[in-house]
């Protein structure tokens, strides 16, 4: 693929706060592109300035982004190219740009993505949770209620749910967490990422709302948190059911449970709680 400046719609991102976090080509495009439009023309005059960048820019937000989408789109018609950036990392990631792309795809105008930062990916990629299965899920509903409902859809999920969080916010979600996941469900966060403050923490979810209560330092900045999702539930084999068989002829079902958990690693409550379902008491 060469990098001759097509008339297209190219989505850019841009650092989410070390300004070294940007690629050759995405300079380059912001460059040789006709027009940028930027969720906050102000904001990345500063990234514009600190690369040399002069391309005119046009604002195009959330509130404006379906006014201005045929003027974008007309744009793009006459043979001119534009850049899409927001105020940090990748355009459309809780980020405006939904419309306008959803837009062109409808009506055939070609729109190519450019790779680069994104804060979940960043803090995904060093939480040290599961990274092969995840779901993202943006910002959580500010409202009790939806929090609540939100966070009950998790309780049983297996993947590792990334969230993105205010520090007005963190420690009002962590008590939800809390509360509706249990002390014990295990959090990352990944605070002030690429930043001079990068930091992560790692603790269950009871624990981790002590430790941001310790110190008001603890919650400032911009937040990923990441939830760890549950273990699955792993299938009893059929040789952990014999060996349960075996061991409930010579003692009580819940000592059994306790000696086969042990040999097996498995959890006891599990194995006595299956014992009772499946009818291995009475089968004696
Ligand atoms: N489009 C952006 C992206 O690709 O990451 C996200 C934009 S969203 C409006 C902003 C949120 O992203 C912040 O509130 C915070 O939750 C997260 N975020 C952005 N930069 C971050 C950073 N440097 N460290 C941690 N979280 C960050």
């Amino acid at each position: 693929m060469d990098n001759a400046i097509e008339s297209a719609l190219y989505i850019v991102p841009t650092p989410i706060g070390n300004l070294s976090d940007i690629t050759l080509r995405a300079v380059e495009v912001l460059k040789n592109v006709d027009y940028i439009g930027a969720e906050d023309t102000r904001h990345s005059q500063l990234l514009l300035n600190n690369y040399g960048i002069k391309t005119k820019m046009f604002s195009l937000h959330d509130y404006n982004e379906i006014q201005k989408r045929d003027y974008l789109v007309n744009t793009i018609k006459e043979g001119k190219s534009v850049a899409l950036i927001s105020d940090a990392g990748t355009p459309l990631i809780s980020d405006p740009g939904y419309h306008v792309v959803s837009y062109c795809r409808d009506l055939g105008i070609k729109v190519i993505p450019l790779p680069g930062p994104c804060a979940a990916i960043t803090a995904l990629s060093a939480s040290g949770l599961p990274t092969n299965n995840f779901i993202f899920m943006g910002f959580l509903p500010t409202k009790e209620k939806a929090l609540n409902t939100e966070l009950s859809a998790i309780l049983d999920e297996t993947r590792t749910c990334v969230f993105y969080e205010s520090p007005k916010r963190i420690v009002y979600t962590l008590e939800a967490i809390n509360e509706v996941l249990g002390s014990e469900r295990r959090v990352v966060i990944g605070r002030e990422l690429t930043k001079t403050f990068e930091s992560f923490y790692d603790l269950p979810a009871g624990q981790m709302l002590d430790f941001l209560r310790e110190d008001p330092n603890r919650t400032r900045g911009e937040f990923v948190l990441m939830i760890a999702g549950i273990q699955e539930k792993n299938e009893i084999s059929p040789k952990v059911v014999e060996t349960m068989k075996l061991l409930m002829n010579e003692m009580p079902l819940k000592k059994a449970a306790s000696i086969c958990a042990a040999i097996y690693q498995l959890k006891k409550n599990e194995l006595y709680d299956y014992a009772l379902k499946n009818g291995l008491a009475d089968q004696k």
